[in-house]
């Protein structure tokens, strides 16, 4: 059983005295998720406890970056799976206090199939359970509480969680909603909901539910394209919930929260990054209260895009800015040890042989209609 899944400890619980699951709860939040270690129960309790749930998931690695500041972890999961996530520490500036982000994984490997995202090259595997999903929250926080994740300036807990690692959430919805209620529950981790950031795709109607959730998530949403027939190719669920039915969506998440929009465009030389696309771009998310982010194309083993020149990249964004759209390009956290979203099991994968369908043939396929738009 898993500890995390809300029914759960209340049913192994079920007649206990009620502040043993208290107790339960405040050990799962401190990242101690092994009955053995809950010091404070009945010896009987921890044993019938430990028989029950889910063993804790062994961290198969831990690998450090810029300057201790990005660590990444290899969780394992049941299934001899292996899920990833990282930890992004940004010290106290005198403008901002400072933070602890996590981000997290929800599918081992993804069905979606873009071509430039490293787990969608290696496919789809599994769903995680809610408890793989928050056990990646929680390894952190039990580094960050020993001291072994401590530089100067920053903080001992998580403060930030961000679903963006492997997977869609929103195709794994259920387990995403259930996640995110736990972390901005007091009994859970009682993070702000403003904290929290999803991403998708564009799988619209799991932004209409969580529209309904009625909690002030950031929702942040992958465009990479500016029009239906480069982003039919680049993220092919936009065939599915093409643009304008997306940004519908999005209007309506917006309106129903009030929080400011994120789209995300990962600037890929030659395909997606022409200053005739950022003017496109422009138009296209110029009146919906929202930032942009531009990520740097990160190689991956089995395309050969890459991002187009720093130069380049500041004059895609100074379009946008100049169009009225807040616009950061994102430094890529954790380059030398594969933190890109999927890059670490891409890395194995391709070591080891295995093949990475969606990769095969889409980098001609998607540089064509890039070239043909360019001509148009
Ligand atoms: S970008 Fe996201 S949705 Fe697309 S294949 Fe990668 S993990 Fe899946």
């Amino acid at each position: 059983m898993d500890a995390y899944d809300p029914g759960t400890l209340p049913a192994l619980l079920a007649g206990e005295p009620p502040y043993r699951l208290r107790q339960v709860r405040s050990w799962l939040a401190r990242g101690i998720d092994d009955p053995a270690g809950m010091t404070d129960l009945p010896q009987e309790l921890r044993e019938r406890l430990g028989a029950r749930l889910a063993p804790a998931p062994r961290v198969l690695r831990i690998s450090t970056a810029d300057g201790g500041l990005t660590r990444k972890v290899l969780l394992e999961c049941g299934g001899g799976e292996a899920v990833e996530s990282v930890l992004m520490l940004y010290p106290r500036t005198s403008g901002r206090a400072a933070r602890a982000t996590v981000c997290i994984s929800t599918q081992a490997g993804c069905a979606l199939g873009c071509p430039f995202c490293a787990t969608g090259q290696a496919g789809f595997r599994r769903q995680l359970t809610v408890g793989e999903i928050l056990r990646q929250v929680t390894v952190m926080q039990r580094l960050l509480a020993a001291g072994e994740a401590a530089v100067p300036g920053a903080v001992d807990h998580v403060t930030n969680v961000v679903f963006m690692g492997m997977g869609e959430p929103l195709a794994n919805l259920d387990a995403t909603v259930a996640a995110v209620r736990w972390l901005v529950d007091q009994a859970g981790l009682g993070l702000s909901a403003r904290s929290i950031t999803v991403s998708t795709v564009g799988l619209v109607p799991g932004i209409r539910r969580l529209t309904g959730l009625g909690l002030p998530i950031t929702l942040a949403v992958s465009l990479h394209a500016p029009d239906d027939r480069l982003r039919d190719d680049l993220v092919p669920v936009n065939r599915q919930h093409p643009l304008a039915e997306l940004l519908e969506a999005c209007r309506g998440y917006r309106a129903a929260t009030g929080r400011r929009l994120t789209f995300e465009y990962v600037l890929i030389d030659g395909v997606n990054a022409a200053m005739g696309q950022a003017r496109a771009l422009a138009a296209l998310v110029g009146d919906m209260g929202c930032h942009v982010n531009l990520i740097p194309m990160n190689p991956t083993p089995a395309v050969p895009w890459t991002a187009p020149p720093v130069p380049a990249q500041r004059a895609f964004a100074g379009v946008l800015e100049r169009a009225g759209v807040p616009t950061t390009i994102r430094r890529n956290r954790g380059g030398d040890i594969d933190a890109a979203c999927g890059q670490l099991y891409a890395s194995y994968a391709v070591a080891s042989g295995k093949v990475l369908p969606a990769a095969v043939g889409a980098a001609e396929r998607v540089s064509a209609v890039a070239a043909d738009a360019d001509r148009r």
